[in-house]
């Protein structure tokens, strides 16, 4: 049985995905860059899907790109920084790393 690549639950034969976290993932497509990251997760929370595996999913970075978190913040970084008129633009790895000066997360 194989597990899914974002939350480690079992995804079913032949998948990479389990179906909730499949449901995330094509809310978050539909809501990246036009809702504030509190509406965000209040339009994840609608999709019935257990508060905590969202957060497992958010965290999850299985191509390596970045967790899906990550890159949400530094999309909203960098629009920021555009409207406020400021050069340049954030990534997933700045994110990252800064969340990891940050110290808060230990992972
Ligand atoms: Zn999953």
């Amino acid at each position: 049985m194989a597990r899914c690549s974002y939350c480690g639950d079992r995804a079913g034969l032949w998948r990479r995905i389990c179906g909730d976290c499949r449901k995330l993932l094509a809310r978050v497509n539909e809501l990246r860059g036009h809702v504030g990251y509190g509406e965000f997760l209040d339009e994840l929370e609608k999709t019935g899907v257990p508060r905590e595996k969202i957060v497992e999913f958010l965290k999850a970075d299985p191509e390596g790109k970045g967790s899906i978190q990550d890159q949400i913040t530094a999309e909203m970084a960098s629009e920021l920084m555009r409207v406020m008129g400021l050069k340049g633009s954030q990534t997933p790895q700045d994110v990252k790393r800064v969340r990891k000066t940050a110290g808060k997360e230990s992972s």
